[in-house]
């Protein structure tokens, strides 16, 4: 009658904040860290509504849909809400970050998303997180695409709430996520009385009960099973050469893919190309594409899934979400689809698929391409 999944020893105290302890590494930060019990939607939210005090002015940047996301629910709990939005193949500036503040400089929070593995692009939070400090105001960071992918410096870049997830770049779980919360959010969120209380969406709730009484008892019973996957796959990062290593393999991966796309078909609007123009400006969680301006995306997506081999691993392709799906393709490369053997799959169903609808696609130079951009580790 046992089975591996049910019947567990119940997930202790002490075992649980064990788990945070190591997420606060991962998070290069020595504030407090929370593991929430939900997908990382949820610490985003009780951010955003613990923050965000009613009548304050807050600036909101938008690289991609999440961003989107973010200004309801600022809205919704009384803000007044700046948004910054940029074209999703670019990502955001500082200089942009600084001229906003500069107009409104009773702005008292900052939302920003790092990589936006939907749109493909990612923001320089060093840089934009100087400029927020010298400000004054609080920074909160959605960098649940970006965590694993690329280099994370909660405390050093100044980022007041950062919230990740386990299941892109860390090869992890959906089923929880983590936020960090800096003394200065505590105050705000504290002194704002419309801060979420004896709710799922309560970070306060989680200070008062299991923070500050020393982490001692759980306030209710914890996702055991996603909390030992969470810690197992911590291990895992550790044990194949850390943090380091997983960045360097995520980045070379979309190098890889992304010369290889650029290679498949050749330059022009008749081809395929990079969605995100500078590739300085492109996530290392995801890769999106162009589609040749002749075809659907959805449908060239629909097409390359069905010319991969049958009993594989799934291609982790996808058109764009909502009105992007014409023209782009979104290629998940992160956690164990972060290998050149990934690049190479999608480059052979794309090549198929786009020599089936006419466009002629070149496999052979994409491989060598995509090779000689490759420089991570050998898979
Ligand atoms: C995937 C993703 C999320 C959503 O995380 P869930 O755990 O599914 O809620 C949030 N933000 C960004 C930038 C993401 O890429």
């Amino acid at each position: 009658m046992s089975h591996p999944l049910l019947d567990l020893a119940p997930l202790s105290a002490e075992h649980f904040a064990s788990i945070e302890r190591r997420i606060g590494a991962v998070l290069r930060t020595d504030a407090d860290v929370i593991v929430m019990q939900g997908e990382a939607l949820l610490p985003l939210e009780g951010c955003i509504r613990g923050a965000a005090r009613p009548g304050s002015t807050a600036l909101n940047v938008i690289t991609g849909p999440y961003g989107q996301t973010f200004g309801g629910w600022l809205r919704d709990s009384g803000a007044n809400v700046i948004d910054i939005e940029v074209p999703y193949h670019t990502s955001a500036s500082a200089e942009a970050v600084r001229r906003a503040l500069a107009e409104h400089p009773e702005t008292e929070l900052v939302s920003l998303v790092h990589a936006e593995a939907a749109t493909g692009n990612t923001n320089p939070v060093g840089p934009i997180g100087a400029v927020v400090r010298e400000h004054g105001a609080l920074l909160m960071l959605d960098a649940v695409a970006s965590v694993a992918a690329e280099p994370l410096e909660t405390d050093r870049w100044g980022v007041d709430l950062c919230v990740i997830g386990a299941q892109k770049a860390m090869g992890g779980p959906a089923g929880v996520s983590a936020v960090s919360v800096s003394e200065r959010a505590w105050e705000r969120i504290r002194t704002n009385p419309n801060a979420p209380r004896r709710s799922y969406l309560s970070l306060l709730d989680w200070k008062e009960r299991w923070i500050d009484t020393g982490r001692t008892a759980l306030p209710h019973a914890p996702a055991q099973l996603e909390m030992l996957a969470l810690e197992a796959c911590v291990r895992r990062i550790e044990e194949n050469g850390g943090l380091d290593s997983s960045i360097a393999r995520h980045r070379a991966t979309a190098a890889a893919m992304r010369a290889g796309a650029e290679a498949l078909t050749g330059q022009g609007g008749e081809g395929l190309r990079p969605y995100v123009t500078d590739a300085r400006d492109a996530a290392p969680v995801a890769t999106t594409l162009r589609a040749p301006d002749s075809l659907d995306a959805r449908e060239l997506v629909t097409a390359a899934l069905a010319a991969a081999p049958p009993n594989s691993r799934a291609l982790p392709l996808a058109a764009g979400g909502g009105a992007l799906g014409r023209e782009m393709i979104r290629v998940n490369h992160y956690g164990p689809d972060a290998t050149p053997g990934t690049v190479v799959r999608v480059l052979t169903a794309l090549a198929e698929a786009l020599n089936a609808a006419g466009v002629r696609a070149d496999l052979d130079a994409a491989s060598t391409a995509a090779e000689s951009a490759w420089s991570g580790p050998a898979e």
